[in-house]
């Protein structure tokens, strides 16, 4: 997709009329986002695992796989009323659920997500705001820099591709799929690097010519997301 094209396929569409940018963050959205996410996770529990074992220690697949897991149970039951309390309640089920670095890591950045989002559908730029917190949170509690080797070197790329398309006129489908795409080259950019934090970290020079496995899970986060706006 063109990332410089304004995104018009969700402008005026029912249900969220007269909202700058198109299509709005609504609870329904966001339910369709963690749902499309956790059978992402899924489908590529095998890979994240692989990934992980080659430099870590081989749960990050099962590890997002439990705590996604929950967080469906969570939804089933609860049906949060708006989206700030589906990816709030996303964040602590994640937490509660997940006993590896991601766990906590993307519980913090799903609850900061939710915690920043309005209770009325959010707009695309409330959504990049809510996607910044989110990043926030995970560089506050990780600590990782870009080019560390972790999900930051897919997320932080995806928000600044995100804010850029938004600031452009993009509404979500199209800022999503610019964030997705950047997430993706994020990913792909890992191989490289040398992990300087996680478990990874203590491979030293080893962990160099493989793919970071959280970033690779980061890159689903944004594909999915540009799957269900899109
Ligand atoms: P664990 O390392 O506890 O086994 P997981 O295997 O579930 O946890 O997750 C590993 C991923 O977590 C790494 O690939 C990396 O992307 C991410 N990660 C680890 N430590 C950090 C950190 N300090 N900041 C950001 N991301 C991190
Ligand atoms: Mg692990």
């Amino acid at each position: 997709m063109d990332h410089d094209t304004p995104d018009h396929a969700g402008a005026g569409a029912p249900g969220n009329p007269g909202i700058p940018g198109g299509r709005a963050l609504d609870a329904p959205l966001a339910e369709a986002w963690i749902r499309a996410l956790a059978a992402a996770v899924d489908a590529h529990q095998r890979e994240l695992t692989d990934l992980d074992s080659a430099i870590g220690d081989g749960d990050h697949g099962s590890n997002l796989h439990r705590g996604f897991t929950a967080v469906l149970a969570v939804l089933d039951t609860l049906r949060p009323a708006d989206a700030g309390a589906v990816l709030g309640r996303t964040g602590s089920t994640l937490i509660s659920k997940v006993g590896g670095a991601s766990g906590p890591l993307y519980g913090s950045a799903f609850r900061a997500m939710g915690a920043a989002l309005p209770p009325s559908p959010a707009t695309p730029a409330e959504f990049a705001g809510a996607l910044a917190a989110g990043l926030a949170a995970v560089r506050r509690l990780g600590g990782a820099a870009p080019g560390d080797k972790t999900l930051v070197d897919a997320y932080a790329p995806a928000l600044a591709a995100f804010e850029q398309a938004v600031a452009g006129g993009a509404g979500l489908a199209g800022a999503a799929s610019a964030a997705a795409e950047a997430a993706e080259r994020g990913m792909r950019a890992t191989t490289p690097l040398q992990a300087r934090k996680g478990r990874a970290s203590y491979l030293g020079p080893r962990s160099i010519g493989h793919q970071d496995p959280g970033a690779t899970s980061a890159a689903l986060l944004f594909r999915t997301l540009a799957d269900v706006t899109g």
